[in-house]
């Protein structure tokens, strides 16, 4: 099975699958996605992103090497590899996705009922920032470029399965759980 985690940068995505591949341990993956951005604190090559130039980029994309991929911001490319899946899908684990919206709803498309989509939403905007802020990894420029994004970004939460508004983290991950179960159980 495909789990899908889509929502505007710093409403807590990396935290609720986090939370996930430790509560059910031995049962996910995480996908591991191709990205032009530079690494970010201690980041590193093939654990968080597989980090590569975009001319890298743009080859694999000349060969088909990718399900799916996005220039989520100026300039930065993100995608997912095919050989990514297969990995996962070889190991007997269910596949999570870390995407951005729009390459959450081309993923839902493309595998139906298969994959669970779930949009992760912030409280307000300005939760949002004091979040970014808070995790001190981002210049306050592309924090601005974030946030800009964000109004849009929202929008497309009524594609998904399901929304989770990421108040308090004790009550947003217990619905989580919820909704996993509920999917797992078939
Ligand atoms: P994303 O992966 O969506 O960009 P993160 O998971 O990195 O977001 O979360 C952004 C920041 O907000 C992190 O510093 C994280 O610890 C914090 N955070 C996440 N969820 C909550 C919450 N419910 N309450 C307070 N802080 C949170
Ligand atoms: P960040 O730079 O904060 O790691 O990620 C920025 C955005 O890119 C996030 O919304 C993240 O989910 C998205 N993203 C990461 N990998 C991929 C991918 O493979 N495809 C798409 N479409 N978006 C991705």
């Amino acid at each position: 099975m495909i789990f899908i985690f889509s929502a505007p940068s710093g409403s807590g995505k990396s935290t609720m699958v986090n939370h996930l591949l430790a509560t059910f341990k031995d049962t996910f993956e995480l996908s591991i996605s191709a990205t032009t951005r530079p690494p970010r604190g201690q980041e590193q090559h093939g654990r968080e992103y597989y980090f590569m130039s975009v001319e890298e980029f743009k080859q694999l994309l000349s060969k088909d090497a990718f399900v799916e991929h996005e220039q989520v911001y100026e300039g930065l490319y993100y995608g997912t590899l095919k050989s990514e899946i297969e990995r996962i899908e070889g190991n007997g684990h269910h596949v999570l996705f870390d995407i951005d919206v729009k390459g959450g709803v081309n993923v839902k498309r493309l595998y139906g009922d298969d994959a669970t989509a779930i949009f992760i939403c912030p409280p307000d905007l300005e939760t949002l920032r004091k979040r970014l802020e808070g995790r001190g990894d981002t210049s306050p420029e592309m924090i601005e470029k974030r946030l800009a994004k964000a109004e849009e970004e929202l929008s497309y939460k009524p594609q998904f399965d399901y929304v989770i508004i990421n108040d308090r983290l004790e009550r947003a991950t217990a619905e989580l759980d919820h909704i996993i179960e509920s999917r797992l159980k078939g």
